[in-house]
């Protein structure tokens, strides 16, 4: 307090507080305590020094309070030394007032309030008054601001108005008034102020600036100019070009503390009559960029559409010559003077009435009318600093910050401006340095459209750190220094690396700008050559040369093709000037056109535009190619999948592909393949004609010849419609078509497969086109005609799902279209005349017991013998694979019968004894006959009921029926089932013949009550035999286990399963071996002609996949160079219905 009353410098102050660290706990507490304990403090330091009354000298006053007798006069008093005086703020309006109830107004002793005068030793009126007996050359004041409530019982803060003066005239407040009026003049200095409530709060204070300090010219100036008044008296005219001077001069014009970047623009050229993008633009970059730029200058706002000046710039005084700031981020906590330089300044006429305001470390000017603001509320003043005014500084004290500070203090105090200085100044240049990095053109090559680095020289890039506050010329010779060899002009070229490499732009000229005001910012790009050529190419300069890379699309050759690839994709560079003729000429030369894809750079995105001729001036940059953006080049081959019309082309990247074409028309051996690219618009004949192109065969073949799919083993499918799309013809892409003679069947025509019968191997595939509006009949004539076959006991049937005769196409009359027949179906000309309307046409087989064998006969010979009969029958061994049907069962064909469907079984049975074979037997009546239908040359399935029409057994019109003779008649009803049992001989791998067995499973259909039927008609214990079902198409023999017999028979006739489902399918016809335990022992079902059954599979099933392996080695050309298949299916299909009847 001493020194601020002194002068105010924090310096010192804050020396002060360093010297007393003790004391610097004390800032929470009440100031006036505080200043209390400090002028102790002080007292206490200064003893035995020539300092040691100081505060008495300047703070100590007196107050005398007087009683004078009304009686006697006898005056009485009493004095009262004060370092400060501590006056009301409750009910007072102000220090006047406050000092004139204290010193002016008298109190009185009367009535019941007497006073005991000494003198008259008695009761007596009074008057009681107090004066200000000796004036401090330093009047300190404390404002009573915090009272106690006692209804509440708290403590508050008054906050009520209470106004104090600047000058004041003490003479009213004295006990000797005769002096000069100057004696009596105090002027305020200081100002502490309390903000916040009683319970805590900040302190701050306002200081005069008595010793005027502050450089206090500039706030004298109309507060807009000065800045730039500053600038035009200090630096060179040329200086006001500079657009951080100009926009800073309109900015510290305005009230507002932002305004929108808009309007600032519109100020500039109110102001210079030129607009930001007409004078600086081009230089400088656009406006909000260059605001951008500037951070430590102007404050935008967050959305960047306001912008101001950042607060140090709106510092209206300037503390030293360089007009650095008082305030400077590196020194937060402290605040700096600057001692050193200390020229004698022109004094403002109103010296001394400047204030500042001291806030923890940061000091603001005010106003001396501030103050007044200070008189009430939250933040108020609450103690009050006076000097008399007659006091006088020394003229060396004046604007010297050092007067009369002790030399260590001094000491320490440049100690800690010297280390400010120096933080400042790293500070400093880590706001102004910046990085430029220097490209030295000798180490570039110009190639591509763009310059890069060569790279034999890795140093092509030399970093150089510069203050951007200084100029273009300072820059050159730092550039020369660290290049000393530079031979020659040099030019410096503001660069930038784009995509395409580094390009060039304006170059740096004007040695007297500022870097900072060129735009030149931190990390900048600049480019040293000669301002002409590098390496020998010119190079061109600017942003309207930007090189731009371009992804340049073709279509892939065809042994690129690969789903996904269809493109081959290269990039290309060219300055954004080029005109699309320009780059027509260079990216497709022989002509084709150019497409671009509308989405920008996705290059999967479907949308492709074409440029069109009058395009053809525009520029790269003109119509909106940027890096990355993708173009695709269609040489004049590929236009065909372009429709010019709509300029798009839709789905192009994802359809195109291409289709392999083998050509079947020529005479040589080896056929050649092509790849025509197609989308899956391509229309048919445009494949065909480019395909007879590329085979450079006779463009008059293109009306001779069709395309037809190849299947996967090499069959030429039906050939497609030539006006058919790759779409329509449902050709996948990538597939392989075959070029051949012949046409191909118009749209209303149809290409149809047939052959003779349903066996291939006897009669060739044969190939026909028909109107599909030809009846069945016409179309029967034209097949027979083609193969040669002539009469009329001939008629068609569709091949059906198993490759074989099925359905017969019965309506002569009918059109292929109406009965449904497609294009590429096989019709298949079968012997014989179609029976009648709703008559069945059955082969008829006779099934007998093989006549009698010897035990160990060889299988094998059994085996042959059903394949000889076979034959004879001329059934083809290779379309039935010898396998043996059931031993001890032999089918023998016995003819044809034609029947209605209306018929009963037992009218076929009829029927059937009147067969030319079947006369031979002896059969007293149909019921002692017993007809199955044929399923895999074996007997099927029991027709059982001799009255159910045939129609009711929905044979089909396919079926073939065996015919079993009976020794008795027989009439099985729906729960009985017929199988065949055999028992096994003991010790030998082979069975007794096979005897029936009808076994009634209306109650019961389990393992455990087959097998107490099989011992009960084998007369055997039911636990001492062993039941196998025998699966002939496998040769194999699955054990009928019982072993849950153990289980209660409720209890097992619930969970047991029945056997006509998984996995027994007992059906009827089906062989049950039996095991007689008591004789044989042995679990084994097999018999020999099994194993050898089995070894025959095994065998087929190795050859089957070594073809399939030799078909797999052959990846060019798959299943090229084997023979055609059959077509007979390799496993016959079976759909198991349970026991559904
Ligand atoms: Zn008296």
């Amino acid at each position: 307090m001493l020194f601020l009353s002194h002068k105010p410098s924090a310096a010192v102050f804050h020396s002060i507080l360093f010297e007393f660290p003790s004391l610097q706990e004390m800032r929470q507490h009440d100031v006036q305590e505080l200043n209390r304990i400090l002028f102790s403090a002080l007292e206490t330091s200064l003893v035995g020094t020539s300092g040691h009354d100081l505060i008495n000298r300047l703070y100590h006053g007196i107050v005398v309070n007087q009683i004078v007798c009304k009686e006697c006069k006898n005056v009485s008093e009493r004095q009262e030394d004060f370092l400060d005086l501590t006056v009301a703020v409750k009910g007072v309006a102000g220090l006047e007032e406050a000092l004139w109830n204290m010193y002016v107004e008298e109190e009185y002793f009367e009535n019941d309030n007497l006073y005991r005068c000494g003198a008259c030793d008695k009761l007596v009126e009074a008057s009681k008054s107090a004066k200000l007996r000796k004036l401090p050359p330093f009047l300190t004041i404390s404002l009573l601001r915090f009272n106690f409530d006692f209804e509440k019982c708290e403590r508050y803060k008054e906050t009520s108005c209470y106004t104090f003066p600047i000058q004041i005239n003490l003479r009213p407040f004295c006990e000797q008034t005769e002096m000069d009026d100057s004696e009596y003049m105090y002027e305020l200095f200081s100002v502490i102020i309390h903000k916040g409530g009683c319970y805590g709060g900040h302190y701050h204070v306002y200081i005069r600036d008595v010793d005027e300090l502050g450089n206090w010219q500039l706030q004298e100036e109309e507060d807009g100019l000065i800045e730039e008044k500053a600038l035009r008296d200090t630096e060179n005219a040329k200086e006001t070009e500079n657009p951080l001077a100009v926009l800073k001069g309109i900015l510290s014009e305005e009230e507002a503390k932002q305004i929108p970047v808009d309007q600032l623009g519109q100020k500039l050229l109110e102001k210079k009559g030129v607009s930001w993008n007409k004078k600086y633009r081009k230089q400088y970059g656009a406006l909000r960029k260059y605001l951008q730029n500037h951070p430590q200058i102007f404050q935008l706002s967050p959305d960047g559409n306001k912008v101001g000046l950042k607060e140090t710039h709106k510092l209206l005084f300037k503390l030293d010559s360089h007009g650095q700031n008082l305030q400077s981020p590196s020194q937060k906590n402290d605040v700096q003077w600057n001692c050193e330089k200390n020229p004698p300044r022109p004094r403002a006429a109103s010296a001394g009435c400047h204030w500042f305001d001291l806030n923890d470390s940061k000091v603001q000017p005010i106003k001396e009318k501030d103050i007044e603001k200070q008189f009430q509320g939250k933040e108020s003043a609450y103690m009050l600093f006076y000097r008399k005014a007659q006091l006088k500084r020394p003229p060396e004290a004046r604007g010297n910050p050092r007067y009369q500070i002790p030399e260590h203090l001094l000491n320490e105090m440049n100690a800690a401006n010297t280390e400010l200085r120096k933080k400042r100044a790293e500070c400093d240049s880590a706001n102004n340095g910046i990085d430029l990095h220097l490209h030295l053109s000798s180490c570039y090559k110009f190639h591509n459209g763009a310059l890069h680095p060569s790279l034999s020289c890795k140093e092509s890039v030399v970093d150089l750190t510069i203050d951007r506050r200084k100029t273009l010329g300072d820059l050159r010779q730092a550039v020369l220094q660290v290049l000393e060899s530079w031979e020659g002009d040099m030019v410096l070229s503001m660069a930038k690396p784009l995509p395409a490499g580094l390009h060039l732009y304006q170059v740096l000229d004007g040695d007297e700008l500022i870097l900072d005001g060129i735009g030149l910012a931190d990390g900048a790009d600049i480019f040293v050559w000669n301002g002409k050529e590098v390496g020998g190419t010119k190079v061109l300069t600017g942003p309207e040369h930007e090189p731009v890379v371009l992804n340049v699309l073709r279509l892939a050759e065809h042994n690129e093709g690969g789903k996904g690839q269809h493109f081959s994709e290269a990039q290309h560079v060219f300055p954004c000037s080029t005109s699309l003729g320009q780059l027509h000429s260079a990216l497709a030369p022989a002509g084709g056109i150019i497409l671009r894809n509308g989405s920008g750079v996705d290059t999967e995105a479907k949308n492709w535009q074409v440029f069109h001729e009058e395009d053809m001036k525009e520029t790269v940059r003109s119509v909106g190619l940027r890096d990355g953006c993708s173009v695709l080049i269609l040489d004049s081959h590929d236009q065909s999948f372009v429709n010019l019309a709509s300029g798009n082309l839709t789905a192009f990247t994802y359809d195109i592909s291409w289709l392999q074409v083998k050509n079947f028309c020529g005479v040589e051996e080896e056929a050649k393949h092509v790849k025509i690219t197609a989308t899956i618009e391509t229309v048919m004949s445009d494949i065909k004609m480019k395909a007879i192109r590329e085979f450079q065969l006779q463009e008059e073949l293109g009306n001779e010849s069709c395309l037809r799919p190849v299947s996967g083993n090499g069959k030429l499918l039906s050939p497609v419609s030539e006006d058919y799309t790759v779409k329509e013809a449902e050709l996948k892409m990538g597939s392989l078509l075959g070029l051949c003679r012949g046409k191909a069947p118009t749209s209303t025509q149809l290409f149809l497969y047939f052959m003779v019968g349903s066996d291939q191997s006897c009669s060739p595939e044969m190939e026909i086109v028909v109107e599909e509006t030809a009846s069945v009949g016409e179309c029967l004539n034209l097949m027979l005609e083609k193969s040669g076959l002539s009469g009329d006991n001939w008629h068609l049937r569709r091949l059906d799902w198993c490759y074989e005769a099925g359905e017969a196409l019965s309506q002569e009359n009918a059109t292929l279209k109406e009965l449904n027949v497609c294009r590429g179906d096989t019709l298949i000309i079968t012997e014989g005349k179609l029976p009648e309307k709703g008559f069945l046409k059955i082969p008829i087989w006779w099934l007998k017991p093989s006549s009698h064998k010897k035990h160990g006969e060889n299988a094998q010979d059994q085996v042959n013998g059903m394949t000889w009969k076979m034959e004879a029958l001329q059934v083809s061994a290779a379309a039935a694979p010898a396998e043996p049907t059931h031993p001890g069962l032999d089918l023998c064909y016995a003819g044809r019968i034609e029947i209605a469907g209306e018929a009963s079984l037992e009218d076929l049975k009829m029927q059937v004894l009147t067969l030319p074979c079947c006369q031979e037997q002896v059969v007293p009546l149909p019921s002692f006959l017993r007809a199955w239908t044929v399923d895999s040359r074996r007997p099927g399935k029991l027709l059982r009921d001799n009255k159910r029409t045939l129609s009711d057994y929905r044979l089909g019109a396919r079926v073939e029926i065996c015919i079993e003779p009976l020794q008795e008649e027989e009439n099985l009803g729906p729960h009985e089932l017929l199988l065949r049992v055999q028992m096994g001989i003991p010790g030998e791998r082979d069975y007794t013949s096979s005897r029936d067995l009808v076994w009634d499973i209306s109650k019961e259909c389990t393992a455990w009550a087959l097998r107490q039927r099989v011992a009960s008609h084998y007369c055997l214990p039911v636990d001492k035999i062993e039941i196998a079902k025998y699966f002939p198409e496998r040769f194999e023999w699955l054990p009928l286990s019982s072993w849950t017999q153990q289980i209660s028979k409720r209890k097992r006739r619930k969970k047991q399963a029945s056997l006509q489902s998984a996995p027994y399918h007992l059906k009827d016809g089906d062989i049950i071996g039996v095991k007689n335990l008591l004789l044989d022992d042995t679990k084994d079902f097999s018999t020999v002609r099994d194993d050898i059954g089995k070894e025959k599979q095994r065998q087929l099933a190795l050859e089957k996949r070594k073809s399939r392996q030799e078909r797999v080695q052959d990846p060019l050309f798959p299943d090229e160079k084997l023979p055609p298949k059959p077509r007979k299916p390799e496993v016959a299909l079976s759909i198991n219905v349970g026991v559904f009847r």
